[in-house]
């Protein structure tokens, strides 16, 4: 029987609708992967009852609780009061937090107001959790059959203080037996094909088998319960991989190719050292604004007026002649600039499909090495957004796919 994690947030804006509970859905994440069972998220708002409620029914019925929000120093954070009224704790003073707090603002020349004092007020017999980020120092303790860890809101403080603390706490505390998640990350083919791929996979009963379609890849997953046999693991792992075949660009959860598109094109364009310059046409600067940044990019082009570009540069572009422009266009880009690399994106259609969210345009794609032309072919479809999202990726992925072959 797995061990049950439930996740609370608190704060009147999560219950207002202002902020999305990203927090609950972070540490959902996190103690899944360590081996808890998460059973439930709640969101309460600034109300001392309900909160002092809500404790003791989790006390009751969870193994461990992460609790989020409600440690900072203003009226509405109530965290501290409503544990220390469900659990009969006073609230103490504990010097330490008050001193952390006090270098947080000296680090800063600012004062610290006396209002923070109330955060240094922890239940007596919790354990402090250090705050290395700001100023609300977290706490832990046992109620009932429950472990409880309270965090503050503010989301990178969250995280910072899960990390370096209550992870390790976590695995010390807790006999756990985490089941294997092992994710196929793919681009350029839809979920139902993926699905007809693996027809004949034979899965064991317990091995199960999911898709989630996101915005900007298709991801297969396979859940493994803890113990499974590793060489039976590894082989269907293997057997998946090369049904999809190379639409998939990585797999989370192995050792190996990890992360989302740009990680990997990132990764693999510093180890051959490689330079980049782009053309893009229909995605009118989303390409390049995902590689901001990246030291590889050594020029980006737009030509949001295709047609002018095209006249200027006596190139025919239409359907029959996709080929024979992308090439030229990659040849004088290289010449112009000198890189390694030179990723062209080109797009035909009639001037009113790119608008029409009904109707497709043509986008082809062209990587020029200084010798050879690498290209691909893809219609994107719905609302412009949708076509720039799509094209921004597949024209990504053609870089992928270069480099990939590339590998050692
Ligand atoms: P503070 O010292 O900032 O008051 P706190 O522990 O009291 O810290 P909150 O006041 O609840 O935390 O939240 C501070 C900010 O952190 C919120 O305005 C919001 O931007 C962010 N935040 C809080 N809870 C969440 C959550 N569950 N998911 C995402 N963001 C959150
Ligand atoms: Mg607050």
């Amino acid at each position: 029987m797995k061990l049950v994690a439930e996740i609370f947030s608190q704060g009147e804006e999560l219950v207002g609708g202002q902020i999305v509970d990203t927090n609950a859905a972070w540490l959902s994440g996190q103690l899944l992967e360590l081996g808890f069972r998460v059973s439930r998220h709640t969101a309460v708002g600034d109300d001392l009852a309900a909160l002092t409620a809500l404790f003791s029914e989790i006390a009751g019925r969870a193994d461990c609780c992460i609790c989020t929000g409600g440690l900072g120093p203003t009226l509405d954070d109530l965290t501290a009061e409503a544990v220390s009224l469900a659990t009969g704790l006073s609230l103490e003073f504990d010097l330490q937090a008050w001193e952390q707090i006090q270098s947080y603002f000296g680090c800063r020349s600012r004062p610290t107001p006396a209002s923070n004092r109330k955060q240094a007020l922890l239940p007596a017999t919790a354990l402090r959790i250090d705050n290395p980020v700001g100023t609300a120092p977290g706490f832990a303790l046992c109620y009932q059959r429950c472990w409880f860890v309270f965090l503050p809101g503010v989301p990178a403080e969250m995280q910072a203080m899960y990390l370096t603390s209550i992870k390790p706490l976590l695995m010390a505390r807790f006999v756990l037996e985490p089941d294997c998640l092992v994710t196929f990350k793919s681009i350029g083919i839809g979920e139902s094909a993926i699905q007809q791929a693996l027809h004949d996979l034979q899965l064991p009963a317990e091995v199960q088998l999911g898709f989630r379609a996101g915005i900007n890849e298709v991801q297969t997953k396979l859940l493994f319960p803890a113990g499974f046999a590793e060489p039976v693991k590894q082989a269907l792992i293997a057997q998946t991989a090369a049904l999809i075949g190379d639409y998939v660009f990585a797999i989370d959860g192995v050792d190996g190719i990890q992360g989302d598109l740009l990680d990997v094109i990132d990764r693999q364009m510093q180890h051959h050292r490689y330079s980049l310059a782009v053309l893009e046409t229909l995605t009118q600067g989303l390409l390049s604004s995902q590689c901001l940044g990246k030291s590889w990019l050594r020029s980006a082009d737009i030509a949001v007026d295709l047609p002018r570009l095209v006249e200027k540069w006596q190139i025919v572009l239409d359907a029959e002649h996709l080929e024979a422009a992308a090439t030229e266009l990659a040849g004088m880009m290289h010449r112009c600039y000198h890189t390694d690399l030179v990723l062209v994106q080109l797009y035909v259609g009639p001037e009113n499909h790119f608008q029409d969210r009904r109707q497709a345009v043509v986008l082809y794609n062209a990587l020029y090495d200084g010798e050879t032309v690498m290209t691909a072919q893809h219609r994107v479809a719905g609302t412009p957004q949708q076509k720039q999202n799509q094209a921004t990726q597949l024209t990504l992925d053609l870089l992928r796919r270069f480099l990939q072959n590339r590998c050692p």
